[in-house]
């Protein structure tokens, strides 16, 4: 078997806590801990949680825009964890991002084509730059290069987002939130590009979303090819649950995933099916992180802290099905 792209072990990030007129440092918050996960090339993970669960520190951390605080990062079998320098602008060419709102990134009076040569002027290859071919490839027309960011609609300027984490050809772009603002037929076709880009370039997307039915969009079989993506659920910045969309989405292990599931096929806020709130970055529970607002938990809940542990159902185990509780 060919070893994954992307190899996380044990990665961690905290942040410190300041307070008080000096702005002294009072504590340390948890955004990401204990995340362990492969992804391979040309492979869909979307990442889906609430607000605060940490998925776009993890998408940060992936891409080497945020430097973990423990465990490490592998690329092609090698560690990049601590690369830092000439190494670390290197790697930047094969990891990229796309942000929720590009106008606000980028600048809403930038024109668009500055914006796609952007990625060659920093590597000093100005010469291979091709805004045509770049808005092309992710469906737009050619005109859309005289534009500003301000005058593209939501779903042109998720797709020139796109183009340009493309231009450097990179084997991994994390995509954080694209589908928010993007309308069920927008969504579909946005999700259906990736997966052609993924078959094609063998470029991996790793995709944060706050709702399920954007997991469905992306991950879910592709009637055409078969392909199927990943999805790992994030609560409180550690891993509830990871395995194939259909598995998880279908049969949700992890008593979260299946409140998160339940609370939008019925298009409730998440506070009508679980009491509580996520709990605060910087006093995360006891044991199993959950366990203040889960439905099944029991005493042993409050002091242990549960690994992932392969799902097997009463029908055929999913390969790769894993959740965080301890009734699995
Ligand atoms: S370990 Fe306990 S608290 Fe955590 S998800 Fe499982 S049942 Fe709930």
């Amino acid at each position: 078997m060919s070893s994954p792209l992307v190899e996380v072990t044990g990665l961690g990030r905290d942040f410190k806590v300041r307070a008080g007129r000096f702005q002294r440092v009072v504590g340390r918050a948890s955004a990401v801990d204990s995340v362990d996960l492969t992804l391979g090339s040309g492979e869909i993970l979307a990442v889906l949680g609430e607000p605060g669960s940490g998925k776009t520190t993890l998408l940060r951390l992936l891409v080497r825009l945020l430097d973990p605080t423990e465990g490490s990062i592998r690329f092609r079998g090698t560690d990049v964890t601590r690369l830092s320098g000439r190494d670390l602008r290197t790697l930047r060419c094969h990891l990229q991002v796309t942000f929720q709102d590009p106008a606000a990134v980028f600048g809403s009076l930038r024109l668009v084509s500055e914006v796609l040569l952007e990625p060659f002027v920093a590597q000093g290859e100005l010469a291979a730059a091709d805004v045509t071919a770049l808005l092309r490839r992710v469906d737009l027309d050619a005109d859309l290069a005289a534009k500003t960011m301000g005058e593209v609609n939501p779903d042109e300027a998720q797709r020139i987002g796109l183009a340009r984490a493309l231009a450097l050809e990179p084997e991994l772009i994390a995509l954080d939130e694209p589908l928010a603002s993007l309308d069920k037929l927008q969504r579909i076709s946005f999700s259906a590009l990736l997966r052609e880009l993924g078959g094609s370039t063998r470029t991996s997307f790793v995709v944060s979303t706050h709702r399920v039915d954007h997991v469905r969009d992306l991950a879910n079989r592709d009637p055409s090819n078969g392909v199927e993506g990943r999805v790992c659920v994030m609560y409180s910045g550690r891993l509830a649950e990871i395995g194939m969309a259909g598995a998880v989405l279908d049969q949700p292990a992890h008593p979260y995933t299946r409140a998160l599931i339940s609370a939008q096929s019925g298009s409730r806020p998440l506070t009508e099916t679980l009491e509580g709130d996520v709990p605060s970055a910087v006093a995360t529970p006891e044991g199993c992180r959950f366990h203040t607002r889960c439905p099944d938990a029991v005493q042993r809940c409050v002091g242990e802290q549960p690994g992932m542990r392969l799902v097997s159902g009463p029908g055929e185990a999913s390969p790769g099905h894993e959740a965080a509780c301890i009734f699995v």
